[in-house]
């Protein structure tokens, strides 16, 4: 069965007349957008990144801050929505600035939660860049805890992650927070 075929099955399952007008499309549409928020399976580090690598002397702190994100929860197909702020320490080489949002746009393409994603991340812009330290936080909200469950409606979730010196040295941890906060 396609994606399509499989939706009109959802929506007579929840009881819809998935004969009527304004439902006709609805299966192909919801098709593709759910291909279009999962489409980081069909991407590779090596594709988004396309070898904008430079060389550079620097080697203080590079931070991308306020990242616009998009995913989707891996326990209720929810979405969650948020920023993520991503730092690292050049060890010769700096990334070009659009391919950071692009690593994390491959990763929140995906069924997520938001820790792993907070990892992924992390553990993609070290191995792109052999950077000395990388950090990232994501703050975000989380549908399946707003619309449904416990229904809080202002509760967000904040993740981070610390590699390298973020993790090994309290100073540039603390200036990479206070950056960000
Ligand atoms: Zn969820």
């Amino acid at each position: 069965m396609s994606l399509e075929q499989h939706y009109t099955a959802i929506l007579g399952q929840l009881g819809e007349d998935v004969s009527r007008e304004g439902l006709l499309d609805t299966p192909k549409r919801a098709a593709k957008a759910m291909q279009y928020l999962c489409r980081g399976y069909q991407q590779t580090l090596d594709e988004v990144t396309n070898g904008a690598l430079f060389s550079s002397d620097n080697s203080e702190m590079v931070l991308v801050k306020n990242i616009e994100l998009y995913s989707l929860c891996e326990h209720h197909l929810l979405p969650f929505i948020g920023k993520a702020h991503v730092a690292y320490i050049p060890n010769g080489k700096v990334l070009g600035l659009s391919k950071v949002a692009r690593i994390v746009d491959m990763f929140a393409r995906r069924l997520q939660i938001q820790e792993n994603l907070s990892r992924q991340i992390a553990e993609a812009i070290e191995q792109v860049t052999g950077a000395l330290g990388v950090a990232v936080v994501i703050e975000a909200q989380h549908m399946c805890m707003m619309m449904r469950g416990v229904e809080k409606q202002n509760s967000s979730m904040v993740t981070s992650v610390m590699l390298g010196e973020f993790r090994d040295n309290p100073s540039t941890r603390s200036e990479f927070l206070n950056l960000v906060r």
